[in-house]
């Protein structure tokens, strides 16, 4: 029954755990196919804004490149206006990088002679002249560097020539424009996050978001301007990062709660294998000593029968004694058959225990009774220690006779040698305790809790020529539980053994 059903969950088990897996691929395709179009729309979205933010800042720049007239540098100042383009100064230089007189425009807050500070260390550190004079005509060229406090600056310059001479138009871009005011407006109403980090992987503009936590954001870097700098791009928390990252918490538990599944089928298999294994060669053991037991009676009974149809005794005595043992082994016989049948009707699940308010006591001596000739043929001593103040208690009375006669033949047939069994029954608490101690060779601990089960027998019994079926305790022990009780064993190996059987009351 229990092995049906053990069978019937590992079945489903690992039909669970298969369809488990096949739902887990199907479900993770699906997911990475959303995930990499979603991933794929981020990427377009954040290359077009590069896109457009570097076209932007180009436009400005060719705008002004375009206006200022080399010719007439005392407009400078209306023509840059009129570009309405944001940059922080543009300077005109001559072929040896002087600056040209009205050549220099600030539009920016800050003070003269910073503006002019800041134009000299371009001078110094960024252009070179060979470098310019290489320049195509009227191609502009950006430089993106960081000045001496640290601060980027984007230079935009490009050649000129006026009467054969070289000039250079130095436009000095408005980063803080650009990052603080153009790109912010980029994106304007947009549902996504966005932040613009400098090639220190500091943020400069945009939300608080940390790029390496996001479920699903992308960073793109900017190609033609700020060197280094990235924009990044990442979808709010609550919408599909939000579904990416479930996603990702559901697969993985599937995914772990299908392996433990499997491996949870495979060790009930292993273990399920490992039990019918045994319990095969327990089984085979069994029909052997059954067999065995059956015969030897058997034999005896015939044999002595058949002296005493022939007449071969010698006395009337003899003639008793043959009788005798007839009579016993035929008693031996019928204990043995009643146990392998109560055994297999248990065996089989059938309800076999018919329970009634009965007098515990009365059930106890009447089996010391039964067993009183095996104890005489033996040669051993029974004591017996009953309590005063037993009651009456729900008892099945021929399955407990049962059990306490297996506990005592038990007692016979392993401790012979200690020549004496002491039984004692009393109360403890709200339990009747029946307990059958002996003096035999014990039980050694390793085997204590395996001797309940069915068709086992100890080892070293197995080499001694005493007969058993191996399901006395298992009996025994089926009867106790049915009672709502049960059966323990103690034994100090060499100093006997105590088998306590209790039942509630
Ligand atoms: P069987 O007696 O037919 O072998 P049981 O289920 O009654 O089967 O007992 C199982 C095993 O427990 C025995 O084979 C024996 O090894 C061990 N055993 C039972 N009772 C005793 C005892 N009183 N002393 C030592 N060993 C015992």
């Amino acid at each position: 029954m229990r092995r049906l059903l053990l069978v019937n969950a590992l079945i489903f088990a690992v039909l669970a755990a298969v369809v488990a897996f096949a739902y887990f691929g199907w479900a993770n395709s699906s997911a990475v196919a959303l995930r990499d179009e979603q991933f794929k729309l981020l990427n377009e979205l954040a290359v077009e804004k590069i896109l457009n933010i570097e076209s932007n800042v180009e436009e400005a720049d060719n705008r002004i490149l375009k206006v200022v007239r080399l010719d007439q540098l005392d407009k400078l100042d209306e023509q840059v206006k009129s570009t309405g383009a944001a940059v922080a100064s543009v300077f005109v230089l001559d072929a040896d990088l002087r600056p040209v007189l009205n050549g220099s425009k600030d539009l920016t807050s800050r003070a003269q002679v910073e503006a002019v500070e800041t134009r000299d260390w371009y001078l110094a550190h960024e252009l070179r002249r060979a470098a310019l004079e290489k320049l195509d005509l009227e191609k502009p060229t950006r430089r993106y560097g960081r000045g001496p406090d640290g601060k980027p600056y984007l230079l935009t310059f490009e050649r000129k020539q006026l009467d054969g001479q070289n000039y250079y138009v130095v436009v000095e871009d408005d980063l803080n424009h650009l990052i603080n005011f153009m790109i912010p407006q980029f994106f304007l109403g947009s549902r996504f996050l966005y932040q613009v980090a400098d090639e220190n992987n500091v943020v400069k503009q945009g939300w608080p978001f940390q790029y390496e936590k996001e479920a699903l954001a992308v960073q793109i870097a900017f190609s033609g301007m700020l060197e280094g700098w990235h924009l990044r791009i990442a979808e709010p928390d609550d919408t599909a990062a939000k579904k990416v990252r479930d996603r990702r918490i559901i697969d993985s538990l599937l995914l772990g709660g299908a392996v433990a599944i499997i491996l949870l089928g495979l060790g009930l298999l292993a273990i399920a294998i490992r039990r019918e294994r045994r319990s095969n060669e327990l089984k085979s053991d069994f029909i052997s000593n059954v067999s065995h037991e059956l015969k030897t009676p058997l034999a005896i009974i015939s044999m002595f029968g058949e002296m005493l149809a022939n007449n071969k005794t010698k006395s009337p005595e003899q003639a008793t004694e043959y009788a005798e043992i007839i009579w016993r082994e035929s008693v031996r016989l019928g204990r043995l058959i009643d146990n392998v049948l109560d055994f297999a009707k248990i065996e089989r699940g059938m309800g076999v225990y018919e329970f009634a308010e009965s007098d515990i006591v009365e059930v106890v001596e009447r089996a010391i009774d039964l067993a009183t000739r095996r104890l005489q043929t033996a040669n051993m001593a029974l004591e017996a220690h009953i309590g005063e103040d037993i009651p009456l208690v729900q008892l099945d009375a021929n399955a407990f006779t049962l059990a306490v006669l297996n506990l005592v033949d038990n007692a016979i047939k392993y401790a012979g040698d200690g020549k004496k069994i002491e039984l004692s029954l009393r109360r403890d608490g709200e339990r009747v305790v029946l307990a059958i101690k002996d003096f035999g060779p014990g039980i050694p601990l390793e085997e204590q809790a395996r001797i309940f089960e069915r068709f086992y027998r100890a080892k070293e019994m197995r080499l001694k020529p005493i007969r058993g079926s191996g399901i006395g305790l298992a009996l025994v022990q089926h009867i106790a539980r049915a009672h709502g009780g049960d059966i323990t064993v103690e034994s100090t190996p060499g100093n006997g053994a105590t088998f306590q059987l209790w039942l509630p009351i």
